[in-house]
Parts: structure tokens; C-alpha cells; sequence
């Protein structure tokens, strides 16, 4: 089965390219914000629509309601498949068609539901996060036509952007329709416009609460104070006993991983410092590459501290305080493991004896790809193809929660991160943006992609 050569299908793409922008503007135009109600009527439009232009590129696709877990109406999905061969591989393309709100339509240099070209990009809420993905799947699916040597099943999700409420129950229901060898999510984005990637990895994440006490009751600091720390002074001596001389986390237990797939290209610190917002004089902390302390080293936050506020304090040595810890592990690591080791060491490391507690919070799976099988190797493949370039890859520092999902209810697939955004994108923003060359070379690279999954 010889494969279509890479000019071929970026002359089919180039033909068909008005069509796709078209449906991205169409797309645009519905508004499709689920913040507004994932049950009402101008998401169900929007899933029709969807489920419309799918048609024409010869999915047979409906909408379906979802049901959420107390069993009360969910999202308007789009659900379809197209078979061509029962002894084929099976693919299962994944996009939302749920857009942010724009609650300041006045932060917008053009109007958020007129998709208006500058330059080279194309300006619009949901034109890259993810009415892309949508245009992707479509241009991909047009572009083999009759040529296609897949099965492809299709779920285009109406709720994304609300956390995906009624996911998991959904994808429950329908597990044996979304069966499937290869799963191609088109939500996350490239290096940059010019530079394809896959994305890698994912965090996972888990929360704690831990206590620290030293007193029955507040005490006088200056009849006390010397012999008795504070509360507040010992829960920053227990913080600070996470870390090393290096700042980095040193938890026994917690695991630790390099970028998945090895690293192509580190972050720059420069553009890191300014988008992060960090002062001149600040040393990032910790040592190894920096896109392996974003992306796949363990990295805690105190995100809450009980402590009396500065105005109207005294002078008492607290008896007690509490701060909860928001711990992202490595991608491969469970959380629940990550969050028994951090609790641990909380409770061991108690300076000077102090009663020091834990309340186990929430934990969140994070996701690693397989670098070695031969669907990432296909993609691999595919991107270099179609953008001229070797791709770059990258692993997120926070957590997409329906991907570690898909891959736990379908196990044996290979999930491949793609996406139609890149740095400039503005995904949940003011100018919102999609660029246009390199949605051209997305669909290139899904088609090639698609036509190699094939052997
Ligand atoms: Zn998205």
C-alpha cells in the first residue's frame, strides 16, 4: 500500500483551503460559549453544525445528548464514525466545539464572532482553541477522501471549556463506538507557527492540608517567646525542609522524570521571566533543564496559609495554623502515590516536635505519550513533512484532565496530543488568533498522519 506522497496531499489541502477557513469562520459566528448553558439551544446549533460539515467529508455523524453523573441532561456531542475496513486500523479524532466567553468584547481589536484575517492569522474566539482542531479533522478527512485506509470515529465535545462534567460518563457509554488503536487530540498546539510538535507530557496534580500546632492556646510572646516558636515560624521551617540548597524539591518518594521523548529545545528563560512576570533580581530555583522543572518534575505551592493578617496583629506566639500545598507530579507518577510521600515527610519533618497533621485532598492523574511506539514515530514523521521542519516537542507544566481519562478507559490506544494553536494563539483571551499557514500544514500533517496509521 504505497503511501501519498506529501505533494499530493498539500495540492488537495491548497484546494480545499477556502472551504476550511470558511468553516472556521461558520464556526466562529455561532458563538458556541458553554459557559452560557452546555444545555441550551445555541450549543445544540453548534454541535449540528458541526455534525453538518463532518457529513460533507463523509462521517456519519449525530448529535447526542450526554448525561451528566446525577443523570440530569449534559453537553450537544457530536459523535460519527466512518469505516472503510473492518480489518483496519481504527482512529478516533478528538475536538471540542465549546468556546471561552468574552467578557470584555472591548479587549478585542475586532469584533470575537467575525473571523477577520490580519496578516497571516485569522481572529476569532474558538478560531484556534478549538474550532482548529474541528477545521484540522475536517480538512484531514477531505483531503484522503476516497484514499482513506482508516476507520475513523469522531467525538467533538460541547463542554470542554466547563471542565468536561459529563465526560466520563459519556465515553463510558459509548466505549465500544470510541474503541479505537490511535487517538488524535487536536487541542493543545505547536512549538511555534513555523515549528510542529507533539505534546508530551502532562502533570498531574494533588492537593494536601497539613496542621502544625505547638500550643493548647495563645501565649504572650514576651513571657514565651525564645522557647516557643510560633506556629507560623514552624510551618515555614517544614516548608522550607521540602527543598534542597538548589531549590529543588527533594521529597523522598516524589517522583522525578526528564521531558518524555527527550528534549529538542529548552524553554528560554528570557521569554519565561517575561511572560511569568519575575522580578530582575530573582534565580529560578531548582537545576536541569528548565523545561523539565516546568514540565515533568515534581513542583509544590503553598496556595493557602492561615496566619493572622499583618493589620491588627499582637503580640501572641499562634498556637496553630494550617496550609494546603498544591503538589504537580510527574507525568507517569499517581498522585495518590506522590501525595502518601509528601504527607509522610510532613508528619516526619515536624520541627522541634510540634504536632503536624495532614487532610488528604483532590488528585488529578497527569499523562505521558509513549515515545517509542510507531503512532508517535507516524506523527513524528508526518509533522516533518508537511512543516519542512523537525518537530519540537513539549509537555504542558498543568493538567488537560479528559486526556489522562481517555487514556485510563482506553488503555491499549496510543493518544497523540496535536493542536492547531502556537504561542501567539491567545487561546482564552482577547484576540483569540489561529495561524493560517500553519493550519494549512496541521491538516497536511493529519492526513499524512492518518495515511501512515494505515500500515
Ligand atoms: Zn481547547
Amino acid at each position: 500500500m504505497a503511501a501519498l506522497p506529501v505533494e499530493e496531499v498539500r495540492s488537495r489541502v491548497e484546494a480545499d483551503f477556502d472551504r476550511i477557513v470558511n468553516v472556521l469562520n461558520k464556526k466562529i459566528a455561532l458563538q458556541s460559549i458553554s459557559a452560557k448553558g452546555i444545555t441550551a439551544d445555541h450549543m445544540k446549533r453548534s454541535a449540528e453544525f458541526v455534525a453538518e460539515e463532518l457529513s460533507k467529508v463523509g462521517v456519519n455523524a449525530q448529535v447526542v445528548q450526554s448525561h451528566n453523573p446525577n443523570g440530569t441532561p449534559g453537553a450537544w456531542e457530536v459523535i460519527g464514525s466512518k469505516i472503510v475496513d473492518e480489518n483496519a486500523p481504527t482512529v478516533l479524532l478528538y475536538a471540542h466545539h465549546d468556546v471561552q466567553p468574552v467578557p470584555d468584547a472591548s479587549a478585542w481589536n475586532t469584533d470575537p464572532f467575525v473571523g477577520t484575517v490580519i496578516d497571516t492569522r485569522l481572529y476569532g474566539r474558538g478560531s484556534a482553541d478549538d474550532g482548529g482542531g474541528i477545521a484540522i479533522h475536517s480538512g484531514a478527512l477531505q483531503a484522503l477522501g476516497d484514499d482513506l485506509k482508516v476507520n475513523i470515529k469522531v467525538f467533538v465535545e460541547g463542554e470542554e471549556e466547563m471542565g468536561s462534567p459529563s465526560f466520563i460518563p459519556f465515553i463510558e457509554e459509548h466505549k465500544d463506538e470510541f474503541d479505537s488503536d490511535v487517538i488524535i487530540v487536536a487541542d493543545s498546539g505547536n512549538w511555534s507557527a513555523e515549528i510542529p510538535s507533539l505534546t508530551t507530557s502532562l502533570r498531574g496534580n494533588t492537593d494536601i492540608d497539613v496542621h502544625v500546632k505547638a500550643l493548647h492556646h495563645p501565649v504572650h510572646s514576651g513571657q514565651y517567646g525564645g522557647p516557643i516558636l510560633d506556629a507560623n515560624t514552624l510551618a515555614a521551617m517544614l516548608i522550607a525542609s521540602m527543598y534542597d540548597e538548589h531549590g529543588d524539591l527533594a521529597v523522598p518518594g516524589v517522583a522525578s522524570e526528564d521531558p518524555i521523548g527527550g528534549l529538542q529545545r529548552d524553554m528560554d528563560e528570557a521569554t519565561v521571566r517575561t511572560d511569568a512576570g519575575i522580578v530582575d533580581s530573582y534565580r529560578l530555583a531548582g537545576t536541569g533543564s528548565l523545561a523539565a522543572r516546568l514540565w515533568t518534575k515534581p513542583s509544590v505551592t503553598v496556595i493557602g496559609f492561615d496566619a493572622h493578617p499583618v493589620e491588627g496583629s499582637f503580640n501572641v506566639i499562634s498556637p496553630e495554623t494550617t496550609f494546603r500545598l498544591s503538589l504537580r507530579t510527574a507525568p507517569n507518577q499517581r498522585p495518590e502515590e506522590a501525595q502518601e510521600a509528601l504527607a509522610a515527610f510532613m508528619v516526619e519533618h515536624a520541627p522541634f516536635g510540634a504536632e503536624v497533621w495532614v487532610d488528604k485532598l483532590d488528585n488529578g492523574m497527569g499523562w505521558a505519550m509513549d515515545p517509542n511506539a510507531e503512532a508517535t514515530k507516524d506523527a513524528m514523521e508526518a509533522m516533518e513533512e508537511a512543516f519542512g521542519v523537525a518537530p519540537v516537542n513539549k509537555g504542558e507544566g498543568g493538567s488537560i484532565p479528559f486526556i489522562p481519562e481517555l487514556q485510563r478507559i482506553f488503555p491499549k490506544a496510543q493518544v497523540l496530543v496535536t493542536g492547531p494553536e502556537d504561542p501567539k494563539a491567545n487561546a482564552h483571551s482577547p484576540n483569540e488568533s489561529i495561524s493560517l499557514p500553519s493550519l494549512k500544514n496541521n491538516v497536511i500533517t493529519e492526513a499524512l498522519l492518518l495515511d501512515k496509521l494505515a500500515k
